[in-house]
C-alpha cells in the first residue's frame, strides 16, 4: 500500500455518484455500528460500507469486555461505589503521559448513560460480579476489575471500583455483543452494503471538504457521495507489516496479533491522505496473560538482570506493556512448590530445580542475582510486605519451598497479544484533526482508526470497545449534524 494508493480523489473529477447518503460510515465493527445508529437517530440518511460480507470485524472476535463506570446499575447492584470523578482520577493517572483530559472527562461523565444506551440496543448485562480479575469471566457474570484499579499505584490515587462489563453470555462475549448490535442495525433498517472495500476518499479541492468515498464492489468501482460527512471506522493497523515496522516495530515481536484482516491500516491512511494527523502510533495494548489465574501473581516477575520490575498482582496488560517496552520482552516468572500451578492454556514451567542457584545456571540469569532478589523479597514477604512494588498483602507469600520453577515469559516463549492504539487524531466529537489542530471538514473517525481516547498506555481491559462505542456514537452524531 503506497501513499498514492490512498490519495483522495478530487470531487471535480467525479461526474456522477453511484450512491448517496447524508452520512457514509466505513466499516461495521463496534465503532461503525454505533456511529451509524446514532447518525440515524439524529435524522440522517446513513449508508454503511463494509469490506467483509457481513459486519462484526475484530469486535466480533473479541472478549467483549467494555470499560464502564461512574455508578452503573451493575456496579450498584454488586455493592461497588463509583463516581465519574473517581473513574476520571483512575483513567487520568493510568493514561499518563499525555492523558487526554477533555475526552476522559466526557467519557467518565457519559459512562452511565452509555451503559443504558448499550442495553437499549439489546446488549444485556447481568447484575453480578466475577472475582477473578483481568479478563472477562468464563460464565455469564458481568463485572471484573480489569485495570488493576485495586492494585498499586492506582488504589492510592482513586477509590478502586471494578469497571470491566461483560455482556450476559457464557465464555467469550465479542460474537454475542456484535450479534446483538448488528440485530439492532438490521431492525432499524440501516442500509448496509457488504463486500464493499473503501479505498479512497473524495475531497473537494476548493475547501478540503470530504464529500464521498471510492469503493470496490464485485470488481467494480463504486462512487458514493456523502452529503454531510464520512465516518472512518475501519479498524487499526496491527495486520499491516509495513506500518507496524514503521510506526511500532516493537509490537511486531509479539507472538499474537489481536486483529482481523480489516486491521490493515487503510482507514488511517485514507484519513492521513486527506490531511488528518496521526498520533501515538507507537503504542499498543500488550497482554501478557502469564498470571492467569491471578493466584500465580504470588510468584515474582524478574527481568534479564534477575530483578523485579512490577507488582505481579496488577492487570496483565500493564505487565505486558512494562515487559515489552521497558524490559525488551525478556522476563521470567519465579514460583515455588507452594505457589506453582498450571496457567492459562496449560502454561508450564520452563526450568525446575531444587535451588535458585541451579535455576540461575539453567536459565542463564546472572549468578547470584535471582538469589539476592528472592532473599530480599522473602525477608519482607514473611511480614506480608512488599516495600519495592507494594503487591497486595494477600498476594505476598515467601517463595521458599523447593522445587522452584521459572516460567520463561519472554516474547519468544509466551503469549504476547497486541493491537494498535495509535491512529487518526480526533477532537471530542470525532472530527479528524490536521497537524495544525484544524478539523478536516466532513471527516470523522472512531474505533482503532482513531487514536485511543485516553492518552498513553492501555488503562484496562475493555477500553477499546468502550472507546469505539462511546466515541463512535459521538462521531455519528456530529457527522449527522454537519449539514
Ligand atoms: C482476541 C481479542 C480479544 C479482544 N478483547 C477485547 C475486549 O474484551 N475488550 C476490548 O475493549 N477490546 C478487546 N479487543 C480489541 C477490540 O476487539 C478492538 O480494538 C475493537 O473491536 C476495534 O473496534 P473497531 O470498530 O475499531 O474495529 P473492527 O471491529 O475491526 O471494525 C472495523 C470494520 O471495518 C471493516 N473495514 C476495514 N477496512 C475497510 C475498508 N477499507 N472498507 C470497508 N470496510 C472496512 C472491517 O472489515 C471491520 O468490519 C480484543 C481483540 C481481540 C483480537
Amino acid at each position: 500500500m503506497s501513499a498514492s494508493d490512498c490519495a483522495p480523489r478530487s470531487a471535480r473529477d467525479v461526474a456522477r455518484y453511484d450512491l448517496e447518503a447524508d452520512v457514509v460510515v466505513v466499516g461495521l465493527g463496534m465503532a461503525g455500528a454505533c456511529a451509524a445508529l446514532e447518525a440515524q437517530a439524529a435524522g440522517a440518511d446513513v449508508l454503511v460500507l463494509e469490506r467483509a460480507s457481513g459486519g462484526g470485524g475484530t469486535s466480533a472476535n473479541s472478549g467483549g469486555l467494555i470499560y464502564l463506570g461512574g455508578g452503573t446499575p451493575v456496579q450498584k447492584a454488586c455493592g461497588f461505589e463509583d463516581t465519574p470523578e473517581e473513574m476520571f482520577r483512575f483513567l487520568l493517572a493510568a493514561s499518563q503521559p499525555g492523558a487526554r483530559e477533555e475526552k476522559i472527562r466526557l467519557f467518565c461523565e457519559g459512562s452511565v448513560e452509555h451503559f443504558h444506551w448499550l442495553e437499549a440496543q439489546g446488549v444485556p448485562f447481568k447484575r453480578s460480579f466475577h472475582p477473578e480479575p483481568g479478563m472477562e469471566s468464563p460464565t455469564d457474570d458481568c463485572l471484573v476489575y480489569s485495570g488493576g484499579e485495586d492494585c498499586h499505584p492506582w488504589s492510592a490515587l482513586a477509590r478502586p471500583a471494578p469497571r470491566g462489563h461483560k455482556p450476559q453470555t457464557e465464555g467469550k462475549a465479542g460474537p454475542y455483543l456484535m450479534q446483538r448490535v448488528l440485530d439492532t442495525v438490521a431492525r432499524r433498517g440501516l442500509r448496509v452494503r457488504g463486500d464493499t472495500r473503501v479505498g479512497r476518499l473524495v475531497q473537494d479541492p476548493a475547501d478540503g471538504r470530504v464529500v464521498g468515498v471510492v469503493g470496490r464492489s464485485a470488481g467494480e468501482a463504486l462512487l458514493v457521495r456523502a452529503r454531510r460527512g464520512v465516518v472512518l471506522c475501519a479498524g487499526g493497523f496491527v495486520m499491516n507489516d509495513a506500518m507496524l515496522f514503521r510506526h511500532a516495530p516493537i509490537l511486531a515481536r509479539c507472538s499474537m496479533r489481536a486483529g482481523t484482516d480489516g486491521d490493515d491500516g487503510r482507514g488511517i491512511r485514507m484519513g492521513q491522505a486527506a490531511g488528518g494527523d496521526v498520533v501515538r502510533m507507537g503504542q499498543g495494548e500488550v497482554a501478557l496473560p502469564t498470571t492467569i489465574p491471578n493466584r500465580l501473581s504470588r510468584g515474582i516477575f524478574v527481568n534479564r538482570q534477575g530483578q523485579r520490575f512490577i507488582n505481579e498482582d496488577t492487570y496483565y496488560g500493564h505487565i505486558g506493556i512494562e515487559s515489552l517496552f521497558r524490559q525488551q520482552g525478556r522476563v521470567y516468572l519465579l514460583l515455588d512448590e507452594a505457589t506453582y500451578e498450571r496457567g492459562l492454556l496449560g502454561l508450564q514451567a520452563t526450568w525446575v530445580a531444587e535451588s535458585v542457584a541451579e535455576l540461575e545456571a539453567e536459565s542463564g540469569l546472572p549468578r547470584g542475582a535471582l538469589e539476592a532478589t528472592l532473599s530480599f523479597y522473602n525477608r519482607h514477604a514473611a511480614q506480608g510486605e512488599d516495600p519495592l512494588f507494594h503487591k497486595r498483602r494477600e498476594r505476598v507469600q515467601p517463595l521458599e519451598r523447593p522445587p522452584f520453577a521459572l516460567i520463561d515469559s519472554g516474547t519468544h516463549a509466551a503469549i504476547y497479544a497486541t493491537f494498535t492504539l495509535g491512529g487518526l487524531e480526533t477532537g471530542a466529537a470525532g472530527e479528524v484533526l490536521g497537524p495544525d489542530g484544524v478539523a478536516v471538514p466532513g471527516l470523522y473517525a472512531a474505533g482503532r482508526t482513531a487514536a485511543l481516547f485516553c492518552g498513553s498506555g492501555y488503562p484496562g481491559s475493555g477500553s477499546s470497545l468502550a472507546d469505539a462505542s462511546f466515541f463512535g456514537r459521538r462521531a455519528g452524531r456530529a457527522a449527522a449534524a454537519n449539514a
